[in-house]
């Protein structure tokens, strides 16, 4: 078994797969061009937003998304304290200061409430001004973007959406995952709900101006032609060969893998219920699954069913086992402390969930054969 089931994805999909890479390798075009501008057109469609910009990874659309604000040094960017490292190095990579929010434990996502006191505390130390808000759509589900787009405003701040895990969620009546921030961003890494094979990321906007500004730092900052640099950019532009994988992969996830991934989470929710804290997706959101992470009352409980799911050959994984604000190269930043030092120990949820996550095996090929092993072996592990 495994956590993500990447080789049985290809073999379902392998006639289309291989026809669209050969097809690429014999056209003679490997870098951006025509199925590059295919699949930025597609993906623009199925999000519901104007334009898509793809580019090198999603590390990379997090720093042109901040390039393109023109965020840097003095700046405050709000920050999940649980997220993968990248949403707050793209921050800091720019001269910018994260500041971290904790995140709600039944959603895993930035805490609208926290958020709200985290301004304040950094609005009275005056130090630094605030900028901008990245809500992650961590694990597949979106942010509370509603609440978040109301501070947003209130505060006249930026949103920017960290959807690299959440790609094909969404939120009933406001729209799809890449739609809710000024900018958003996904990561189309290989174990992503939308992975190429390779590294690969994009852009989504409906601002003309940020769109065409993308389109510019993607490729070192050229002007209308490539040797009239206007800005300094980066070298990030997404291969043809991983935008026709990601063509083929796209229409397997809206034809069914999204529906999979949902029934898989189905079964283990009403298995798993009753032992483990599930994770919980509020009235009107959908998840894309990225990862399937429940939540154990003790870490020394969690590291048992860890085991015992290794011993039955059941892969599992801790997301994230460090909160941000504890990450070395932060928590002896001297900005930060600057900022406030006391603001940056304030996540209490955030070390809890460390302590207690467990990521168990999600896929659209999961059997539920696989399904019931799982169920099983952790049932008894706890009983
Ligand atoms: C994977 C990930 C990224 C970075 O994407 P890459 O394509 O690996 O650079 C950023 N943010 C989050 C939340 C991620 O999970």
């Amino acid at each position: 078994m495994q956590l993500r089931d990447l080789s049985r994805q290809y073999q379902a999909l392998r006639p289309a797969l291989e026809e669209a890479i050969l097809k690429v390798a014999s056209g003679g075009s490997y870098i951006m061009g025509d199925v590059v501008e295919e699949l930025e057109q597609r993906l623009a469609q199925y999000v519901g937003v104007k334009h898509c910009i793809s580019c090198g990874n999603g590390t990379d659309a997090l720093r042109l998304a901040l390039m393109a604000w023109g965020v840097g040094e003095g700046d405050a960017v709000f920050v999940p304290d649980f997220t993968f490292f990248a949403t707050a190095e793209a921050v800091a990579l720019q001269g910018a200061t994260p500041v971290f929010v904790d995140v709600r434990e039944d959603t895993f996502n930035m805490d609208a409430r926290d958020l709200q006191q985290k301004i304040l505390q950094l609005e009275r130390a005056g130090v630094l001004h605030p900028k901008a808000i990245v809500a992650v759509d961590l694990f597949g589900q979106p942010a509370a973007f509603p609440a978040l787009r109301s501070i947003a405003r209130q505060y006249d701040m930026l949103l920017l959406e960290d959807s690299a895990q959440g790609f094909g969620g969404s939120i009933k009546e406001i729209g799809r995952a890449c739609s809710f921030g000024d900018i958003a961003i996904t990561s189309f890494f290989p174990a992503k709900p939308l992975g190429c094979f390779g590294d690969g990321g994009a852009l989504f906007t409906d601002n003309d101006g940020w769109a065409a500004l993308l389109r510019s730092l993607r490729v070192h900052g050229k002007g209308s032609d490539k040797y009239h640099n206007m800005r300094l950019g980066l070298n990030s532009r997404l291969d043809a060969i991983q935008a026709a994988v990601l063509l083929v992969k796209l229409k397997a996830l809206t034809d069914y893998e999204l529906a999979a991934v949902n029934d898989v989470a189905k079964q283990y929710d009403s298995a798993l219920a009753e032992i483990v804290m599930c994770p919980a997706v509020p009235e009107g959101y959908l998840s894309s699954w990225a990862q399937y992470t429940i939540r154990l009352r003790t870490s020394y409980q969690r590291d048992i069913v860890q085991q015992h799911l290794k011993a039955h050959g059941i892969p599992s994984a801790i997301y994230y086992p460090v909160p941000m604000h504890r990450q070395p190269v932060f928590a002896n930043d001297n900005l930060l402390r600057r900022s406030d030092v006391a603001m940056q120990e304030g996540c209490p949820v955030t070390s809890q969930l460390c302590g207690t996550v467990l990521s168990i095996p999600m896929h659209p090929y999961l059997t539920s054969e696989e399904i019931s092993l799982v169920c099983e072996t952790i049932h008894a592990t706890l009983s």
